[in-house]
């Protein structure tokens, strides 16, 4: 089988710096999960639908018009719905608020099954989200999860924001981080946990070099 590396948790915690830096230095694909439930937020807004409609959000989902393009940086890949470029647009916090409600929808996540297994193209992938290693690539090589506290979670999500020359409350940061793990963690489908055989990793301390070294020793072994 195409190998696999999964990097699960909750948002804010690094893994998709980590995935991206991991996934350019295997010379693997990646994927950014939580993307594909941002963009369907997002597309939903722009066709008027409701994100409490399930049976139009899957329709919504099953034909999802999506182009991930490899960017210069490892970190960034280009994304574009329905031939518009969305890449920074997806990445507010309103649309993480909104992924996180669409993703609570059993209709929905099933929409999404095949066409994120869809990745797994040789010579390897890595993926990143909340069930990578749990549901959608049970049989992984390696799975990893990661955190950091809330509040460390927040101060990093704070000084990106003020890097980029955006508005940021801390505060409100921290509030939207603890609801957002609230319902991830306590939704009834594919809820936000470890799988079983995955190694923990906590970042509060640790910088994201570290954290890379750490995750790219286990993928050696
Ligand atoms: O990782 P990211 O913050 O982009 O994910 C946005 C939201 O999408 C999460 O809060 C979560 O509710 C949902 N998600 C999910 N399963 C995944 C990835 C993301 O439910 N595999």
């Amino acid at each position: 089988a195409i190998p696999v590396i999964t990097i699960d948790g909750p948002g804010g915690s690094g893994k998709g710096t980590i995935a991206g830096l991991l996934a350019s230095r295997l010379g693997w694909n990646l994927l950014d999960s939580g993307a594909l439930y941002r963009l369907l937020a997002f597309a939903a807004q722009n066709h008027g639908v409701s994100l409490t409609n399930e049976e139009a959000l899957e329709a919504l989902a099953a034909h999802l018009d999506v182009q991930f393009v490899a960017g210069d940086d490892a970190r960034e890949q280009h994304i574009i719905l329905e031939g518009e470029e969305v890449t920074r647009a997806i990445r507010t916090e309103a649309a993480g608020a909104g992924a996180s409600q669409v993703a609570a929808l059993p209709a929905v996540r099933a929409a999404l099954l095949q066409r994120q297994r869809a990745f797994r193209e040789a010579p390897g992938l890595v993926a990143d989200g909340r069930d990578m290693g749990t549901v959608v690539f049970a049989d992984a090589q390696l799975k990893v999860y990661l955190t950091a506290s809330a509040e460390e979670r927040a101060g990093r999500r704070h000084r990106q924001l003020l890097e980029k020359g955006e508005a940021a409350n801390l505060a409100s940061l921290l509030d939207e981080i603890v609801a957002r793990d609230d319902r991830d963690m306590n939704r009834s489908v594919a809820p936000l946990r470890p799988a079983e055989d995955a190694i923990l990793i906590d970042s509060t301390q640790m910088d994201i070099e570290e954290v890379l070294e750490m995750v790219h020793k286990e993928a050696q072994k």
